[in-house]
């Protein structure tokens, strides 16, 4: 029989884990020992017959053979949520490419010193319109410091801060702090009673529903994923498709209400950006001190005790962005993936997994299913539900009957040929002169997106594609437009191949631009721009939208930040002031993304009883994304996007596995890759196509430099086994080259 090893951690801890012991696997255990499993061996000074859990199976032993004890037995075939967590890093290692030890890193709660001074926690007492109230007597009065601490209280999550913070940042003194106490306007705690729950905020019982009564639809729905969840195994994902507004979050609640009466736990991930005071709020409500949020502002110990009180059962409900998912959860039975096509559910770093499938993943070990749900669905999902693979419910109208907004596609070759060159329309200008008048505000975006690049004319607007990808060319500092997909190069045009305008060329617009025309424009306007230059420190963006909020500015100007997830009531005028921007990056998501996001932002105009009104601007008035966006029509955008993904085989008809290669040392990167290509080429597998070695589009990076692979095929276990073979391959190779390599399966990013 061949000899087997088991990588062993004794104690599953972030600080433990790169301490990996081996041991030989005795011949009677190895058809039944498995990752995740814990396994009992002598250990230590006396050879202690101590326990540890396996997080590996290999056939190569990494110390002198000789030394290397041998397991004595296992010790129970599944302990619970280590265990669990230890399966899932094998998933994520196996299924994106990283090891085990990455995988594990991602999975288990960092684990933070106890802090030598003990902080205390400041929490608001007043309710909303008390707090406001009060705010606004302090600045009456020019209260400053009370001002800056009670609208820090009244933005923070939770409505509390660290008493250390807000001496840190000079927010306000102890003596004011002092003082709001007194008044009642807040409690002091010690951090360590504040985190332990019983002993200073009560259990709340979970309020049944809080009086919401489902609507039929809601109801149906409901009761549908209910059924359908616990008559399968593993039931199929669920995938609510439904307008903003149209109750998805009661829906989640109530699917959530349910598992914890069988007295399982819920995980719901949102994006950051979207996890506001107002989703805070409602939650709690719900669900009590029973509820606990994650977020980046969390210190390392804070975010440790929430994941702590998950573990052992003190919480039913998390609610964070993409980390959320791992919280170690005994008993858990759903997993809501809210807003599912945002970009930040895939990890950026390795590795790089997408939360959507291993969140289902984690929700099959658990015998809990998982409910994704968006206003504007992902491609990819959308594709599963219809090729069976999900479940789809839709959610056509808005609870009330609100009504959506109107939209309006502005032509802007034909702003130009009536010689307006700025970048307000005639159109867009005149609306802003009634809403101003109207004493309404005004969201004006771009959907910029990291290095555009692309070359377009501004009189026929068509932009500059590779003949072989139909994918815009970037322009390079060289004078050459370049495909990131399979490095085709052309020198840059002068004059447009198609209608012969001179008016070509990179496209160009800053909101610091658009601030300064808009101010010229209307002088009497208060302005707010909100990007990544105001937005530097993490307060930055709470308090720009917050100023908007109270009405302190009439028009916001901003990156497509601006339209994700907030509700401005009085915002009845929202403007895409380039539409093109995000439709021609250079990958090919450009056209989902421009959908998503012009009907997000159309979601954003008009929240109040006012109707709402929004414009787009464009040189591809007559390009789908834009039209279907208008029309606010998913599945007319949908067809033809995915026509489009069939015949150039993107995913999700086709997968993607994107090998990003880098070396301090261009020549060596040159043959590595190259090498890697021949490897990969050698394989006997049928159907598959490889494209490049391409430089990246960031040719070189902190002096490494970087070229790029991308293969397609339609079945991704067979790119995972081309994976698995590059990493035999690279590992052989490691003494003599000094290359390194990177996986990326199915990519949001370009390379
Ligand atoms: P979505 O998550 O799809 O954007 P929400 O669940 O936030 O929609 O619902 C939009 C608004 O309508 C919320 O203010 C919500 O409280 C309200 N709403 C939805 N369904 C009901 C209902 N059945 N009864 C009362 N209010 C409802
Ligand atoms: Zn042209
Ligand atoms: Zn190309």
């Amino acid at each position: 029989m061949q000899e087997l090893y088991a990588d062993i951690i004794v104690d599953i801890s972030h600080e433990k884990l790169d301490k990996i012991f081996q041991f030989r696997i005795p011949e009677q255990l190895q058809s039944t020992i498995k990752v995740g499993m814990v396994a009992e061996f002598p250990f230590g000074p006396g050879n202690r017959r101590t326990k540890g859990f396996v997080v590996g199976i290999t056939t190569e032993c990494d110390y002198d053979k000789k030394k290397v004890k041998s397991l004595t037995g296992i010790a129970q075939k599944d302990i619970g949520v280590e265990s669990e967590l230890i399966l899932l890093a094998e998933y994520i290692s196996k299924n994106y490419g990283s090891t085990m030890l990455q995988a594990l890193k991602t999975v288990v709660p960092i684990k933070q010193k106890v802090q030598a001074v003990e902080d205390h926690i400041l929490t608001l007492k007043l309710n909303q319109g008390q707090a406001e109230h009060l705010l606004k007597t302090y600045q009456s009065k020019h209260y400053k410091a009370k001002v800056r601490l009670l609208q820090q209280l009244l933005e923070a999550p939770n409505h509390t801060v660290r008493k250390s913070q807000v001496i840190r940042q000079k927010i306000a003194t102890l003596s004011v702090i002092k003082a709001f106490e007194e008044a009642g306007v807040i409690t002091v705690e010690k951090e360590r009673n504040y985190r332990n729950p019983n002993s200073s905020m009560k259990l709340q019982k979970i309020a049944d529903g809080q009086g919401i009564i489902l609507t039929k639809t809601q109801q149906e729905c409901v009761e549908e994923i209910w059924q359908d969840s616990h008559s399968f195994y593993p039931p199929k994902a669920h995938l609510i498709h439904g307008v903003t507004g149209s109750g998805k979050t009661v829906i989640y609640m109530e699917l959530i209400r349910k598992v914890i009466e069988e007295g399982r736990q819920a995980i719901v991930l949102i994006p950051e950006i979207a996890l506001t005071f107002q989703t805070v709020e409602r939650f709690r409500e719900m669900f009590g001190s029973r509820v606990s949020f994650l977020h980046s502002k969390l210190s390392k110990g804070e975010r440790f005790d929430q994941l702590e009180r998950a573990m052992n059962g003190e919480i039913d409900i998390m609610v964070g962005p993409r980390s959320a998912l791992f919280t170690p959860f005994r008993k858990l039975g759903i997993i809501v993936v809210d807003e599912e096509h945002e970009q930040s559910y895939k990890s950026e770093t390795s590795p790089k997994y997408h939360a959507r499938d291993v969140a289902i993943e984690r929700a099959r070990m658990n015998y809990g299913f998982v409910v994704l749900g968006s206003a504007t669905p992902s491609v990819e999902s959308y594709y599963k539900a219809q090729c069976g693979e999900y479940k789809l419910y839709t959610l056509q109208e808005r609870y009330g009957k609100r009504s959506m907004a109107a939209v309006e596609v502005v032509d802007l070759r034909e702003e130009l040929r009536q010689g307006n060159r700025s970048i307000l329309s005639r159109r867009l200008r005149q609306l802003m002169v009634d809403r101003l008048a109207k004493k309404e505000q005004i969201m004006l975006f771009i959907n910029r997106r990291g290095f555009a690049g692309f070359v377009s004319c501004r009189s026929c607007g068509k932009a500059i594609k590779c003949p072989h990808c139909d994918i815009s060319l970037s322009l390079h500092n060289n004078g050459k437009m370049v495909c990131h997909y399979c490095g085709y190069e052309t020198p840059a045009v002068k004059l447009c191949p198609t209608c012969g305008s001179k008016y070509i060329g990179a496209f160009k617009a800053g909101t610091q631009q658009i601030e300064e025309i808009v101010k010229q424009e209307f002088p009497k306007a208060r302005v707010l721009r909100m990007d990544m230059d105001t937005t530097r420190n993490k307060e930055g963006h709470g308090k720009i939208l917050s100023a908007f909020a109270k009405e302190e500015a009439d028009i916001l100007i901003g990156t497509q930040m601006i339209v994700k997830g907030h509700d401005f009531p009085k915002v009845t005028l929202v403007a895409a002031l380039a539409a093109d921007m995000s439709l021609y990056a250079n990958d090919y998501h450009g056209g989902e993304r421009t959908f998503q996001l012009l009907t997000q932002a159309a979601g954003r105009a008009g929240r109040g009883k006012r109707e709402g009104q929004m414009v787009i601007q464009t040189y591809s008035p007559d390009n789908y994304s834009i039209t279907s966006a208008a029309k606010q029509d998913y599945k007319l955008f949908y067809e033809q996007e995915i026509n489009y993904r069939n015949i150039m085989n993107y995913p999700p008809v086709r997968n993607l596995l994107a090998i990003l290669m880098t070396s301090l040392e261009e020549k060596k990167l040159n043959d590595f890759s190259e090498e890697i290509k021949r490897r990969i080429m050698a394989e006997p597998v049928e159907n598959i196509a490889v494209i490049g070695p391409a430089q990246a589009t960031v040719s070189k990076l902190q002096d490494y430099y970087r070229k790029v692979i991308y293969i397609k095929h339609e079945n991704y276990d067979i790119l995972t086994k081309v994976k698995d073979s590059i990493e035999r391959f690279v590992k052989e190779q490691k003494k003599n080259q000094e290359c390194y390599i990177q996986f990326d399966f199915n990519p949001i990013n370009t390379y």
